[in-house]
């Protein structure tokens, strides 16, 4: 078969594991469900406390490793590798590289497109949480930091400001910041909510990550409209794997990779 990187004509149903934890990753589960031709199952690391379900068979926790996903790839017989999680979860990511290398199965990443700064935009753009700290500077700033809960404590080095701290689940352990107010939520967030909490909470910058996507840009637009400075966490280079941006174009990778012979 032209194109494709391996030969199903002997299996029944290809098995396609989806390496998930994003909107994108729950939607190409929900696609790949309503199609009868692929067995999908999908894997969340099991950071959320209360997951949302998933359309598919879904297993939750790390595999161990390079090797723990190999050992798995190999035992479930997967025919299709997608590393469908977070542009910013870098270490399953470079484990899927290696792994699927390893065991030579197809991977394909979907990678929502990064987003750009657009006229109006007031963005600082760093290459870490940690120079994300340091572009704060001395002076106290009213911050919204909205980079998810792991990677907060990296600001408790700066405790001269004042936090607004949003996640899915609290942070723990708690931060040692003197003046911090934590707000659990889970996104889409719209626009319009987002400039209003921003604007009652005098905020004057955000710490956010360059996600990509639809539905984390809101609190971006905002800060446009308001004016309000975004010290952007730009992406690392991503690896040098077949990678696609919408569902649309990962289903029609994955159609003509595991086509019949
Ligand atoms: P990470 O640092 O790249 O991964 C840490 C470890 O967690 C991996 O080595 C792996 O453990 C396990 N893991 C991660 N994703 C997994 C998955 N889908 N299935 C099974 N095990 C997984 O990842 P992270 O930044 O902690 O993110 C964890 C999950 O949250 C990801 O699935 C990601 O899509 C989602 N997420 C992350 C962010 C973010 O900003 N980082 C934002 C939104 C959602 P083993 O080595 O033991 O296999």
């Amino acid at each position: 078969m032209a194109g494709s990187p391996f030969d199903t004509s002997a299996m029944e149903k290809p098995r396609i594991l989806i390496l998930g934890g994003t909107t994108e990753a729950r939607e190409l589960a929900s696609r790949l469900a309503e199609d009868a031709r692929y067995d999908t199952v999908i894997s969340l690391a099991g950071r959320t406390a209360d997951p949302r379900p998933q359309p598919v068979r879904t297993r939750i926790g790390g595999f161990g490793g390079v090797d723990g996903l190999a050992h798995y790839l190999r035992e479930q017989r997967i025919a299709l590798l997608v590393d469908a999680t977070h542009p910013f979860a870098a270490r399953i990511s470079h484990n899927a590289t290696e792994a699927a290398q390893r065991t030579r199965i197809p991977l394909l990443a979907l990678r929502r497109p990064e987003w750009l700064p657009l006229p109006g935009d007031r963005w600082t753009p760093v290459d870490s949480i940690v120079e994300a700290v340091n572009a704060l500077g001395d002076r106290r700033r009213r911050v919204f930091l909205a980079i998810g809960r792991q990677e907060a404590f990296h600001f408790e080095v700066a405790p001269q400001h004042s936090y607004v701290i949003r996640s899915v689940d609290p942070v723990t352990p708690p931060l040692k910041l003197p003046d911090q107010e934590a707000i659990l939520a889970t996104g889409p967030f719209k626009e319009a909510d987002e400039a209003a909490l921003l604007t009652s909470r005098k905020i004057d910058v955000i710490i956010a990550k360059n996600s990509g996507g639809s539905a984390t840009y809101g609190k971006i637009a905002a800060a446009r409209r308001l004016g309000i400075e975004v010290i952007m966490v730009e992406r690392r280079k991503p690896a040098d794997v077949p990678t696609v941006g919408t569902c649309d174009e990962a289903l029609d990778r994955i159609a003509h990779w595991l086509a019949p012979a």
